[in-house]
């Protein structure tokens, strides 16, 4: 009789959870899912806040076309229906009470995005540099009152440090200017959804037996190209071992954790170890990270139509944008506001990117209170302003089955090394590939990295590899017009050691 394959996925993220829901519609009925901790989802996660419950990880859909599976799932889910159709309006508090325009502003920082947001081919360069440069042109030739010339520099500088946000790294003079070469192009536009991305994983994975998924089951060593023996005579060539010495031999592992946590765990997670190339991949990719700092207030300070508020420094200049942690206030410069009030009450979150990210989310939190109370102040020229009644921030960066945000590309690095974080192994004893091991996660697809939609379709796209090795149909994608190939993220050539 033939055997059933039977698959391991380590990690209940949204890759794992899309690689697993993928793999049991495709026929295969040997699937278990081994989460570290107590909830599925990972960096789409979720805390209670008061009575709402929030989105501590990612809560906008970047791309609202038919083309990007989140939006389209999260349609056909009703996880939209929840959330308010008008966009409220951006309010500019500026450092020395000067009133800023708010139509002037948003060209002004339209035009930065601009100059950064696109899709260059030059990973040589940073963007740091490239934003320099390109800002003092269009500073001098932007016709300006000198007074608007000052704000100018205010407002580009925020378009830096928004990216900064954006990529959680520390320095754009560390990212690369083509980090976005091959990156989809329907991702643009953001849908901002919090407190209601977190019901997608739990959704997607609705149809999963409970059975097969193992909660609090931290994988602590992956051994593969092996010959490990069942009780009842079965071969199977990786053995897993999780939790509390137990352990399960598969014949597949699609593993999705993150590159934080491969970085932290590559050379001893894996026996025999990853080939070099694989861990030149880990290496050479950078994960930043982003900490988000929920503030509940008795009242708002804010207008009820406001949705963000940024903070404008107007001596800063976007000529020297380091998120240096002893300047780690004038980095806390964005706050979004959530809504509807009638659901989450009074809450603002704040926003901050690397090292900085790394500082407030382990600082001491009546330091973190005081300090941004103190900043508030000043900008709202309201020396009584009120603390916040509660704070919560979440620790990305700390928490050892994270460690950290989002995968961005550091300066040298073609986006192409992501193909080989992608790259399954297959064993050296077999005679043909056998996909023993596979990697999938947002680090793995070059063209939407950094996005749940990226991590989703990266595990459809591990879990179609496995079905087209076994010659099965996989079902059509997510629900979707576009499959994880259509996405530009070809099936890589099956690779034998
Ligand atoms: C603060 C923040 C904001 C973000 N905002 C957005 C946004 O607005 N829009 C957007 O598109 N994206 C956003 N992102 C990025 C997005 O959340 C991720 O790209 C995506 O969720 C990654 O999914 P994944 O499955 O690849 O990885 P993960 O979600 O990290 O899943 C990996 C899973 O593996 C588990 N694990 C780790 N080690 C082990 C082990 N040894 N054994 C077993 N299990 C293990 C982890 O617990 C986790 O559940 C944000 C991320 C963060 C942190």
């Amino acid at each position: 009789m033939k055997k059933v394959p039977r698959i391991v996925v380590v990690g209940a993220g949204i890759a794992g959870i899309g690689a697993a829901s993928e793999l049991r519609d495709a026929g295969f009925s040997d699937v278990t899912i081994l989460e570290a901790t107590g909830e599925i989802g990972g960096r789409i996660g979720k805390y209670q806040l008061g009575k709402a419950w929030i989105d501590t990880g990612a809560q906008y859909i970047h791309g609202t076309s038919e083309t990007n599976p989140v939006y389209c799932l999260s349609k056909k889910f009703g996880i939209l229906d929840n959330v308010p159709k008008e966009e409220g309006r951006w309010s500019i508090l500026s450092e020395k009470g000067s009133r800023v325009d708010e139509d002037f502003a948003e060209r002004v920082y339209g035009a930065g995005e601009m100059l950064i947001r696109k899709r260059y081919q030059d990973h040589q360069r940073s963007i740091g540099e490239h934003f320099v440069e390109e800002v003092q042109k269009l500073t001098a030739n932007w016709e300006a009152s000198t007074e608007e010339k000052r704000l100018m520099d205010g407002i580009l500088s925020m378009v830096g440090k928004d990216l900064l946000i954006d990529t959680g790294a520390s320095d754009l003079k560390s990212v690369s200017l083509g980090s976005w070469k091959y990156f989809h192009a329907d991702t643009d536009g953001d849908l901002n959804i919090e407190g209601n991305m977190f019901d997608l994983p739990s959704k997607l994975l609705k149809e999963f037996p409970d059975e097969s998924l193992l909660l609090k089951k931290p994988v602590r060593k992956i051994e593969w190209d092996g010959s490990f023996r069942t009780g009842n005579g079965e071969q199977h060539p990786v053995r897993v071992e999780f939790g509390d010495e137990e352990e399960i031999l598969a014949d597949h592992v699609v593993v999705t954790i993150s590159l934080g946590c491969l970085k932290a765990q590559a050379s001893t997670l894996f026996s025999p170890q990853l080939p070099e190339h694989k861990l030149q991949a880990i290496d050479c990719v950078r994960f930043g990270t982003l900490t988000k700092i929920f503030l509940v207030y008795e009242e708002a300070f804010w207008d009820d139509d406001v949705s963000e508020i940024s903070l404008l420094w107007e001596d800063e200049s976007p000529v020297s944008l380091d998120a240096d942690p002893a300047q780690w206030v004038k980095h806390l410069h964005f706050f979004s506001v959530m809504k509807p009030k009638e659901k989450f009450g009074n809450v603002l979150i704040g926003w901050c990117a690397g090292r900085v990210g790394e500082l407030t989310e382990t600082m001491k939190e009546e330091d973190l209170l005081a300090a941004i109370t103190e900043h508030l102040r000043a900008f709202t020229r309201n020396p009584s302003l009120p603390p916040p009644k509660s704070m919560f921030r979440t620790q990305w960066y700390s928490n050892p089955f994270t460690r950290g945000a989002y995968t961005y590309l550091p300066v040298g690095t073609d986006a192409e090394v992501m193909d080989t974080l992608a790259l399954p192994l297959s064993g050296t004893k077999a005679t043909k590939p056998d996909l023993q091991l596979l990697f999938a996660g947002e680090a793995t697809m070059k063209s939407l990295y950094s996005t749940v939609q990226g991590a989703l379709l990266s595990g459809q796209r591990e879990a179609q590899r496995l079905a087209q090795h076994y010659g099965k149909v996989a079902s059509p994608a997510s629900h979707c017009s576009l499959s994880p190939q259509h996405q530009g993220e070809p099936l890589q050539p099956q690779t034998v050691l």
